[in-house]
């Protein structure tokens, strides 16, 4: 078995790496695009207010969210990140909210005009979304756009536990994930899976059956990793302001991390090890470090301990 070592790097496969091989080298940037979705848990369909995590402004830039034009939302961030970052390639990222909860007609016109703009520099499309907002339609409609570009299909996973995410309103049981997942073994599209660890309830154990869950699933090609933040103007914030639970420190999480890796199918490619939001909305845990020492801290304990990806497993 090929292990995430093969790939030169310390002992995950992470989506770095991944993107260098496979643009030959070119700095390789996401471009955040908001649509203006919104999601079935907060419109009434089924449900008000949303995952009890989530506040979206906390993670989206402040630069689509001044745009309401998503031509202009490209045009910027990509002159953006050629300016700051040097990058050279670009995947359009619709990120904030559930990007396939709008009729197919209208998703092919929005994702069209998204893949008009700088077609020479485009190279991927990511698409974050809900099991529950997808159909055969729309599934094949994202498709089609793989002979163009690369295709990510981000699917909000969060846990899989289904007391967990009763209790966190989302509205999708996990068993509609896993059914979506059973219908795409075959799919062109790059499956990415969004999890969060440090739920209230979860123990390690429970935390630690994710990846084995995950791994049931090889057409499962990328994660990412999520420790839970508490941020304002969620339902969460005010249940923690009134009564705080414990929640993950940069020690701690790391201890996870270095357990979590080992589980995982060594194939899976790591997009993310763990999250960020805007400063101004964190109300905890605030690590009180840049998103780079953050990466540093856990990459070098994963080295210094001789964690690799994938090692528990079984051959
Ligand atoms: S986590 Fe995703 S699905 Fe849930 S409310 Fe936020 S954007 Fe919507």
């Amino acid at each position: 078995m090929r292990t995430p070592l093969d790939d030169g790097i310390k002992g995950y496969r992470s989506y770095g790496v991944w993107l260098r091989q496979k643009f030959a080298g070119k700095r390789v940037f996401k471009v955040i695009v908001d649509a203006g979705f919104t999601c079935p848990n907060r419109d009434g369909t089924k449900g008000y207010g949303g995952c009890s995590y989530c506040n979206v402004d906390s993670y989206i830039p402040s630069l689509p969210r001044s745009l309401p034009e998503i031509r202009d939302q490209i045009e910027q961030g990509i002159l953006r990140a050629r300016n700051h970052y040097k990058a050279e390639k670009f995947i359009l990222y619709f990120q904030p909210n559930t990007n396939t909860y709008a009729p197919v007609q209208q998703l092919k016109a929005l994702y069209d005009e998204a893949l008009s703009v700088c077609p020479e520099d485009v190279v991927g499309l990511s698409v974050g979304t809900r099991p529950d907002c997808l159909d055969t339609e729309k599934i094949a409609l994202l498709e089609s756009y793989s002979e163009r570009v690369e295709v990510d299909l981000e699917l909000g996973m969060e846990s899989i536990h289904d007391s967990t995410l009763a209790q966190l309103n989302r509205g999708c049981p996990h068993s509609e994930l896993t059914t979506l997942l059973e219908s795409l073994v075959h799919s062109p599209l790059k499956l990415c899976l969004h999890m969060i660890f440090g739920f209230p309830g979860e123990s390690r154990d429970m935390m630690l059956d994710y990846a084995r869950e995950i791994n049931r699933f090889p057409q499962v090609r990328f994660v990412k990793l999520h420790h839970l933040h508490i941020v304002q103007g969620s339902i969460l914030a005010a249940r923690y302001q009134k009564e705080p639970f414990p929640l993950f420190d940069l020690p701690g999480y790391t201890d996870f991390l270095c357990e979590f890796l080992p589980e995982l199918n060594p194939e899976i490619i790591i997009q993310r090890l763990f999250g960020i939001s805007d400063l101004s909305l964190l109300i905890a845990p605030n690590w009180q470090l840049s998103k780079s020492s953050i990466q540093a801290h856990i990459d070098r304990a994963i080295q210094q301990r001789g964690v690799i990806q994938g090692s528990q497993l079984q051959t």
